[in-house]
């Protein structure tokens, strides 16, 4: 017999999935069949037709793996998956360490295995068939092995910290598993391109050239050490170009993908410089990683108080209460209260565009900045219509036309 948290915990997960999809049906009849005049001239008509069967395909593709998933895990839940997890990891180890390490391995490895599939079709075949594929076999298979090690290590760290803490720190144990994970949370944000991107990716110091001189005085002005920035092999995976600025301190990058050099002129990069250093100077990474560690702070604190309530651990078929368990039951019920947190997280960074374009335009050319963002967004073949209810709940920039339209004024 199932209880009625496990009716609230159904109903949950598919109200998530149905109120994806009706963003998704919001935003798919927003679609444009004409190119919007302004971008007339990124779009060519045979490009906007090609953009227009790519989201086409997006759309079906993300409605069939999040049916999938749910799916899968409707059933999962039905026969008290969990609780069969737990039990049979116990025939391994009931170890008060071991268990819990063995149940997220197990869970954490079989999540992998069921949204590989879904990896595999929409670089080979999706992005493969317009063209922005550039993935080898080999580099995906390096990927997820470096992806699933790198998760084992990191996941495995910190869970055990928390379970250890959980056993020795009674009812404090979520203050010290604040402290542990917002110290990994600095350390990641720190160390994020010095230490985890060169195992994926080469990092190279920009060269000396026209560019490295282009960059030269604005970098100067705009108060960025050029020795911060870097030249990334994007190209290895995809056509799809990037900038982004990430760590502080001494480890403080500004990371550009060799594609976006391909594909802008030296007045375009340095205004999309002159952005990711708005990034730097307005201490975004600071202001988002603070929110972040107050956000988990939170999270953790109410974790302390329902990890042991029994009515979640019987929700998921388990007589007695586990910290496994109660983190798992916790983590769904918790899912509507994250989401809102992510919603202000998505907000927030749709603010610090902005103020970096605005940053960007003082030391660059706002022009320059325009045209750059018109052909990153055209190349991706991204929507140029996206409906205003998606990008609020789901877009971490703001649309390319809404955020020419703030450059406009200071052209
Ligand atoms: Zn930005």
């Amino acid at each position: 017999m199932h209880t009625t948290l496990f009716y609230v915990i159904i109903i949950l997960l598919i109200a998530d999935t149905l109120w994806g999809w009706f963003l998704g049906e919001l935003n798919r009849r927003n679609w444009a069949d004409k190119v919007p005049v302004r971008l007339s001239d990124v779009y060519p008509q045979e490009k906007f037709e090609k953009q227009k069967r790519y989201r086409k395909i997006n759309y079906r593709f993300g409605k069939i793996t999040s049916s999938i998933s749910l799916l899968v895990l409707l059933v999962f839940l039905w026969f008290n998956g969990f609780a069969l997890v737990d039990q049979l990891v116990v025939t391994i180890s009931d170890h008060w360490l071991w268990r819990p390490l063995l149940f997220f391995a197990a869970i954490g490895f079989a999540s992998f295995l069921l949204s590989l599939p879904f990896g595999v079709y929409g670089t080979f075949v999706i992005e493969e068939r317009f063209g922005f594929n550039k993935t080898t076999p080999k580099t995906f298979v390096l990927d997820q092995l470096k992806g699933l090690l790198l998760g084992a290590v990191i996941g495995g760290l910190l869970l055990a910290l928390i379970v250890w803490f959980y056993r020795v720190a009674g009812t404090l144990f979520w203050l010290y598993g604040w402290i542990a994970l917002s110290l990994f949370m600095l350390f990641f944000s720190k160390f994020y391109t010095t230490l985890i991107l060169p195992l994926f990716n080469k990092l190279i110091p920009l060269t000396e050239g026209p560019l490295r001189t282009a960059i030269e005085s604005m970098s100067k002005r705009a108060g960025f050490k050029l020795d911060n920035i870097f030249v990334m092999d994007g190209s290895r995976r995809s056509t799809k170009a990037n900038a982004f600025f990430s760590g502080f301190g001494k480890n403080k990058r500004i990371v550009l993908f060799d594609t976006l050099i391909e594909d802008l002129d030296n007045d375009e990069i340095v205004a999309v410089l002159a952005h990711e250093i708005g990034h730097y100077r307005l201490k975004h990474i600071f202001k988002t990683t603070a929110l972040g560690i107050l956000q988990s702070g939170f999270t953790l604190f109410l974790l302390g108080w329902f990890v042991n309530y029994p009515a979640i651990s019987h929700a998921l078929g388990m007589e007695e209460v586990t910290f496994q368990i109660g983190l798992i039951g916790f983590g769904i019920l918790y899912s509507p209260v994250s989401g809102l947190l992510g919603m202000g997280m998505t907000i927030l960074s749709r603010r610090h565009e902005y103020q970096a374009d605005a940053f960007a335009e003082k030391y660059a050319h706002a022009a320059a900045l325009q045209s750059a963002l018109k052909k990153i967004s055209a190349n991706a073949l991204s929507n140029p219509t996206p409906h205003p209810w998606f990008v609020f709940f789901n877009y971490s920039h703001p649309p390319l036309l809404k955020r020419l339209e703030a450059l406009d004024g200071k052209c």
